[in-house]
């Protein structure tokens, strides 16, 4: 049998709320849904560091982000790790790159392992956007998710019939700020998108790491972007009527901008069914982390809760993976390389962590596949979203959480030392996690056994418990560009 090659189609922001194939209830997808059709859908697959750098960074060298260093967006990628790429092209694959790399630049971090790269300098722009190649920069007209297709399926045309590729294509979109394609501008425009339940939900009764955030679809709804969609500055309303005004301007342009994903997966499946790769091809698409949209009356990722950490994955290997698979045991981000690897009938560099779930997919005997996951998000030091710092564990039925509200060394965030805070959620009772149970008399045993959970799980991936008047230690800091992000966002 030909081993298989690998598309892996990654979005920046696209969460499961936003595909049909995850039961939508404000768009559909059709073209992603056709991957989940023919192939399996993993309704459990988590990312470990919800944001996008550190998930990127997870996927690629298949470690937890306190082995990688990007523990946060501020740090780059060391481009002398070893990646899941690099272990394909040593076995003779033909690998690529285009469209967003967002792990840093210049000789230290450039994408390394490629035959072919091009892609966006930082978050790059939606239209017109300018790319970065091995030689020197390169500006293409017109959308930005049309091109990175167009580049891929370009570069896919270049090959030899008997290659076998890896592909990664990686859309900017629909990251904010959220610009559709000219073409999509006028979808949604007649009618209002239905509001999550919880749209309006009163956070001041959950702890202060929560409740300080700067997530509010309205309030903190960065001014720029506002500009930039409506051409005029935040209305004045009162906090409601704010937020339902807020949801409808955000979540319309981020589901124009899904339309146009949708449209180019499309095109790059119908690119493979023409000729004649379907059957030899794993394609694969997902998103770096999950996203609210509008959930707990918030916008962004961060916080390790189900919308913000869930990812998208979809899978298709049809030599391999029975049409309508349905997986859900837990898998994280970490995992993906070591199953590329696994898939590809190669070994897989030392150090990899995490373990792959070829077997899930193929829906053979797995023997003791992990029942939990554990999580970590450090960028306590952003101002902008003010989101605390934190560390837990999910399993199938609860969730643990643990705000310890210290960063990175950056002393950017001002006064936001709360005390260390917990929360426990009942996902089976509460799945929207709307009310934290944490010591209750009734879950006094569950919260016991998964408190030695949690620090069994993070001593298994290496990390280790946070103690007051711990400081992480950045090694990797480099091109801080707060002022630069600042612009961006206020
Ligand atoms: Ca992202």
């Amino acid at each position: 049998m030909k081993r298989p090659n690998i598309i892996f189609i990654m979005c920046d922001d696209h969460t499961t709320q936003a595909i049909s194939a995850y039961g939508s209830k404000i768009n559909k997808t059709p073209n992603i849904d056709r991957i989940a059709t023919g192939g399996a859908l993993l309704d459990r697959a988590f990312c470990t560091n919800s944001i996008c750098a550190p998930s990127r960074a997870a996927i690629l060298t298949g470690t937890y982000n306190h082995v990688n260093e990007v523990r946060t967006i501020w740090e780059d990628l060391d481009n002398t790790r070893p990646t899941f790429i690099g272990d394909l092209k040593g076995a003779g694959y033909k690998t690529a790159i285009f469209g967003k790399w967002h792990l840093g630049h210049g000789e230290k971090s450039d994408p390394t392992h490629f035959d072919r790269w091009e892609v966006l300098p930082g978050q790059g722009d939606y239209n017109d956007p300018m790319f970065i190649t091995p030689e020197g920069e390169v500006q293409h007209k017109g959308y930005v998710t049309t091109i990175t297709t167009d580049l891929a399926i370009d570069w896919l045309d270049g090959l030899d019939k008997d290659d076998s590729f890896c592909l990664l294509v990686h859309h900017k979109a629909p990251h904010l700020p959220m610009t559709p394609d000219e073409k999509h501008k006028d979808l949604y425009t007649d009618f209002d998108i239905p509001e999550p339940d919880n749209l309006h939900e009163d956070l001041s009764p959950r702890v202060e790491g929560v409740k300080n955030a700067k997530m509010n679809i309205y309030k903190h709804m960065p001014k720029a972007v506002v500009k930039e969609k409506t051409g005029a500055f935040k209305p004045d309303l009162p906090q409601y009527e704010g937020q339902k005004w807020g949801y409808q301007l955000f979540i319309k342009d981020y589901l124009r901008c899904v339309a146009s994903i949708d449209e180019n997966t499309g095109r790059l499946l119908d690119y493979l069914a023409e000729n004649g790769l379907e059957e030899d091809t794993l394609v694969i698409y997902t998103s770096d982390q999950g996203f609210f949209l509008g959930e707990h009356s918030w916008f962004d990722k961060r916080y390790m809760y189900d919308e913000s950490i869930r990812m998208p994955l979809l899978m298709r290997y049809p030599r391999a993976i029975a049409p309508g698979t349905k997986i859900d045991e837990i898998v994280t981000n970490v995992d993906f390389a070591k199953t590329f690897c696994d898939f590809a009938g190669v070994e897989v560099h030392e150090g990899a962590q995490g373990r792959s779930f070829k077997g899930l997919l193929e829906q053979t005997t797995v023997e003791n596949w992990p029942q939990s996951m554990y999580y970590r998000y450090w960028e306590h030091d952003d101002p902008i979203h003010a989101a605390c710092s934190h560390y837990g564990i999910r399993t199938h039925k609860y969730k643990l959480i643990c705000y310890y509200s210290d960063g990175m060394g950056l002393e950017l965030t001002g006064d936001t030392k709360y005390p260390i805070e917990w929360e426990l959620f009942d996902l089976e009772n509460d799945p929207k996690e709307m009310r934290s149970v944490y010591g209750e008399p009734a879950y006094k045993e569950i919260q016991e056994d998964l408190l030695q959970q949690l620090f069994e799980i993070q001593r298994e991936v290496g990390d280790e418990p946070y103690y007051p008047g711990a400081k992480v230690k950045h090694l990797n800091f480099k091109g801080l560009n707060i002022s630069g992000l600042l612009k961006e966002y206020l």
